[in-house]
């Protein structure tokens, strides 16, 4: 009786490894088929195909919604990204990055900052304004449709939150990024 009850334990218990390993496996071979290491770490000129296609989703959608988005910045250049970071530090101004040069998604073109065009016409950032009349926040409402496409939210983030900021990371962190890997294109991604 007691033979038998520890062999099936031990079967639950090497059955249970063995499937968690497969998952394992399957998902990491998921990430591995989307992202490839690229040449001298190689930044982009250019934002992931993904992230541009959500952004112009992103812009027509929210129009629909009478809402005007203003994309401010996207694909940032380690040196424009040092400027950036200067800002509030060697330089005048407030803070308004903790990101230095090469540590944000937007130097790998997979972040966007978005702000609000008032009816006046002048670009806003506040996060109360109701231009569509229909008693949300517009800015929330831009936010929901972003994360509908695709995007996480800079203002979901704990320490230091980025209301304007949008990004896809495709499951890589800054230090992979900075190693050279890279979300593949689309059309890569999909052979
Ligand atoms: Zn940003």
């Amino acid at each position: 009786m007691r033979g038998l009850f520890n062999r099936v334990v031990w079967t639950l218990f090497f059955g249970g490894v063995t499937v968690s390993l497969i998952f394992t496996l399957i998902e990491f071979q998921e990430r591995n088929s989307h992202i490839y290491q690229v040449k001298d770490k190689k930044t982009p000129s250019d934002l992931h195909p993904a992230v541009e296609e959500g952004k112009q989703h992103l812009v027509n959608q929210a129009a629909e919604q009478g809402i005007d988005v203003v994309i401010t910045d996207g694909l940032r250049t380690k040196q424009e990204q040092e400027a950036l970071y200067a800002q509030g530090r060697s330089k005048e101004g407030r803070i308004v990055t903790y990101a230095s040069g090469g540590e944000s998604y937007h130097n790998y073109g997979l972040a966007i900052d978005f702000a609000l065009r008032s009816d006046n016409g002048n670009v806003i950032w506040d996060r109360s304004y109701d231009g569509n009349d229909d008693g949300q926040a517009d800015w929330m409402e831009v936010v929901e449709i972003a994360k509908g496409l695709g995007f996480e939210w800079g203002g979901d983030w704990k320490s230091f939150k980025d209301y304007p900021h949008l990004q896809m990371d495709f499951g890589l962190s800054i230090r992979e990024l900075q190693r050279g890997l890279r979300p593949k294109p689309k059309a890569l991604a999909e052979e």
